[in-house]
């Protein structure tokens, strides 16, 4: 099997939209751009795929075979060092991406005393399927009403960064309120005073690993996969027919099918043998969509929400489903009379509810997250809604989101999706440890950033 980082041009809009809904490839979301032989996306296509879509007419320009160059980022990775001290886990300090057991060792080591004064494990009730148990850390100081603010990652397998981003944000924090130090990062600071606010009047919730069973395989296997574990089905023998993509597994339009229409170029797939989008065999089976649903159920006061992935450098705010409107309230995801009508981006059929209000607060913690970032070395995110050319459906950020129309007693949660890393990255979903250490670092800059506005 090969698996190639490829360019694709294709004439018009239309063709775009095929590059799903016919050849099944998988596309970067949000990079669709205007080139002067009609449109270009980023995407990821087999051999077999690439021979299909050039015999049609595409202009595919083939970048590094991602599977070969992911062999040799994975023989970067330290055997695991689970027993070593903290330093040995300190983002700053190490220089290749953490394994699955040093991810869950650096959340240990983030517990020790003394800090254990302001920060406290959470063990996730549902082990994955490979039995793994899957921790979280609140960090906070001090009772009564707190903004609860949490962030997840490592969902996708393949997308290596996202635990160690959110590791080094712990340590970040942690270290500085501890030694009442300000942090620095490129041309912002924060300020000691501004860490302790933090501490001290918000709780702040870390799920960095979110999919171990993924994350191993990817790091010792295939590195492009992206999936959980979840065994086969029965009389499936291919080794694609393994694992069920988290991030379409919410319970948010998740039966697909039923709610978008079929032209609709939805990034969605209902085939267990899907090498990437399967939905899984219904709303929130997995353990690992159950453990990060059941941090919204057990911290009640959460009000915001980022999920980590990568890549494509863009900074996503609600909804994915369908491009987002503040006229007409009843045509919303709950409405059954538009079944089989969302999720086309340049029609009038459907669009999807939001209060221009929320709107307005959700682009502008997206553009406080794009301005921290930016303060790092200059890389300007593009703060979008999540709909593209390629909408989504069963996703965490619009589940998140969709928990208070649901069920009006549960808290608002302002929910955002970071694409970390340029595409111009050889191996973007991993790309080489030193490039990975300044996104690690702007990364980290925009969520403190985030931590400061969200109030
Ligand atoms: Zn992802």
């Amino acid at each position: 099997m090969t698996q190639f980082h490829a360019r694709i041009t294709g004439r018009d809009q239309q063709a775009m939209a095929d590059l799903v809904r016919k050849y099944k490839v998988l596309v970067a979301r949000h990079t669709v751009a205007k080139v002067a032989e009609g449109y270009c996306v980023d995407a990821h296509a087999s051999d077999e795929q690439i021979r299909a879509m050039t015999a049609d007419g595409y202009s595919v320009e083939k970048r590094e075979d991602a599977l070969a160059e992911g062999k040799a980022r994975q023989a970067e990775i330290r055997p695991n060092a689970a027993a070593a001290p903290r330093a040995e886990f300190t983002v700053a300090k190490v220089a290749s991406y953490l394994s699955v057991d040093d991810v869950e060792a650096a959340l240990a080591a983030a517990v020790k005393a003394p800090f254990d004064e302001f920060t406290a494990l959470i063990k996730l009730p549902n082990a994955t399927w490979e039995k793994r148990v899957c921790q979280a850390l609140k960090i906070g100081k001090g009772a009564g009403s707190r903004v609860g603010i949490y962030f997840l990652g490592g969902v996708h397998a393949r997308e290596w960064g996202s635990p160690d981003i959110l590791l080094h944000f712990i340590q970040l924090l942690t270290d500085a309120y501890l030694n009442h130090r300000d942090i620095t990062l490129g041309t912002m600071t924060f300020t000691a005073q501004q860490i302790k606010s933090i501490v001290e009047t918000k709780d702040i919730f870390v799920f960095p690993q979110a999919n171990p069973d993924g994350r191993d395989y990817s790091m010792r296997k295939e590195s492009m996969w992206r999936k959980n574990r979840r065994p086969a089905p029965e009389g499936h023998k291919k080794p694609s027919c393994v694992g069920v993509d988290v991030n379409r597994n919410y319970d948010f339009l998740w039966n697909f099918p039923q709610y978008f229409d079929p032209q609709s170029a939805v990034q969605n797939s209902t085939s267990p043998c899907d090498h990437d989008v399967y939905i899984g065999p219904e709303a929130g089976s997995e353990p690992e969509t159950k453990n990060a649903v059941w941090m919204f159920d057990e911290y009640p006061h959460i009000g915001y929400f980022v999920d980590l992935h990568s890549y494509s450098e863009d900074i996503l705010y609600n909804w994915g489903d369908d491009v987002d409107q503040s006229s007409d309230p009843s045509m919303n995801f709950q409405n059954p009379a538009y079944d089989g009508k969302r999720g086309v981006a340049d029609d009038t059929a459907y669009r999807e509810f939001i209060r221009a209000e929320d709107k307005k607060k959700a682009v502008k913690l997206a553009n406080v997250m794009r301005d921290g970032i930016k303060a790092v070395r200059g890389r300007v995110y593009k703060t979008e809604q999540s709909l593209s050319l390629y909408p989504t459906a069963g996703t965490s950020d619009d589940y998140a989101f969709s928990r208070h129309i649901v069920d009006t007693t549960k808290t608002k949660v302002f929910s955002f999706t970071i694409e970390w890393g340029s595409q111009d990255n050889p191996t973007p979903f991993h790309p080489p440890y030193p490039e990975m250490k300044k996104i690690i670092d702007e990364v980290t800059c925009g969520l403190l950033a985030f931590c400061v506005a969200a109030q």
